[in-house]
């Protein structure tokens, strides 16, 4: 089955006790069991599993080809999940540009639990291999990146990985399975925030691991997760299954607009860079156009007269919303820096662009007016 037909078919059902097509939402916090004790659904308590988290989970992991997925209460429980689930004295590779909340978490958590970890630029796939130690358990890959859209050879660092014996984990968060397949390049695990695009309309939060094989890893964490708590609530777990029917359509329309908002701001001289693998001025083009079926709907670029002119920039924005996150029908732009706060090491002139599903032309004629 193509894609698009997965998603708007897995996991659904039709409810065997109203003939509901749309799937009932059950907020029940506990199950009930029969005059033996024997569970009457195999769910007995809300936190284990219940009938939400497991249909959406049924879901999610044929769109990644996994075979098992685990969801969580945002994306960041999600990969602190696979970080806790490390043996003491692990060592964790992570991405020099890594989305900001597991580079600080990494830095403020990964000690107290006996992990080890560096930063490494893995665009550069002999620095990776350099940073590879004996007890290198883990590396954390995210393509393209945030939010410097940074472009990294999943099937080259996969190798390297494999022939060191660590696992691979890549944040599939900015391409969304639409566009690229982890697992099919050999990935062990991939993670998703499902607050962007498998949400897709700026209302939910929750987090995904998708995994190649319903391994002991796989057991493990679900076990963790289920005495850690970080689980999403059912209702939550319903708007993601909601979003995701309708992903392949929205990301190929973000993503054909996101190409035409780049060409554009490529073409303006108080732009002087623009960050979008789409482009073939981006240094990641050609690897970005092997690994990927297009090129997201995320973007950034830099004001030529610097931090001052990219804040003022934002600021004039009418169409375009001033507010962090992505991946929602709404266009939204934001000075990074700002958003990521203090410990922030985001160029002071980079603005980040979610392009949502406006017409491209609207969006280019407001960035336009805010860059003049
Ligand atoms: C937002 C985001 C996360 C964190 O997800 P939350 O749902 O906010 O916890 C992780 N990785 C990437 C690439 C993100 O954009």
């Amino acid at each position: 089955m193509r894609f698009e037909t997965l998603a708007v078919h897995a996991g659904h059902r039709i409810d065997p006790s109203t003939g509901a097509v749309a799937p009932p939402i059950h907020l029940s916090t506990t199950f009930a069991r029969d005059e033996e004790s024997v569970p009457l659904s195999g769910h007995t308590y809300i936190r284990e599993s219940n009938p939400n988290q497991e249909q959406l989970e049924e879901a999610l992991f044929p769109l990644e080809g996994g075979a098992a997925a685990l969801v969580f209460a945002s994306g960041m429980a999600a990969g602190i999940a696979l970080l806790q689930s490390l043996p003491p004295g692990s060592h964790v590779l992570l991405p020099h540009d890594v989305y900001y909340g597991f580079r600080e978490a990494a830095e403020q958590f990964l000690p107290n639990w006996g992990i080890r970890s560096d930063l490494v630029d893995m665009a550069d796939l002999a620095a990776l291999a350099a940073a590879i130690r004996p007890e290198t358990r883990l590396l954390w890959l995210e393509t393209p990146s945030n939010p410097l859209l940074g472009v990294v050879d999943l099937a080259g660092a996969v190798a390297l990985a494999r022939a060191a014996g660590a696992l691979t984990m890549v944040d599939n968060t900015f391409a969304t399975p639409v566009l690229q397949r982890p697992i099919a390049l050999g990935a062990d695990i991939v993670l998703h925030s499902t607050t962007k695009y498998f949400g897709g309309h700026s209302d939910v939060q929750g987090g995904a691991l998708i995994f190649a094989r319903a391994d002991e890893l796989w057991e493990r964490i679900a076990h963790q997760r289920h005495l850690l708590g970080a689980v999403a609530s059912p209702f939550n777990d319903w708007l993601v299954l909601r979003g995701l029917r309708t992903l392949a359509c929205r990301m190929a329309v973000q993503t054909a607009s996101a190409l035409a908002v780049a060409q554009a701001l490529e073409k303006l001289p108080t732009v002087s860079a623009v960050h979008y693998p789409g482009l073939p001025s981006h240094p990641g083009h050609e690897v970005a156009r092997r690994q990927m079926s297009g090129f997201g709907a995320m973007l950034s670029f830099r004001a030529a007269a610097g931090r001052e002119a990219a804040l003022r920039a934002v600021g004039r924005a009418r169409l375009f919303t001033r507010a962090t996150s992505l991946g929602g029908v709404e266009s939204l732009i934001e000075h990074r820096a700002s958003s990521e706060g203090p410990g922030s090491r985001t160029p002071q002139e980079l603005i980040r662009l979610s392009i949502g599903l406006e017409h491209p032309d609207d969006l280019i004629a407001d960035l336009e007016q805010a860059l003049r």
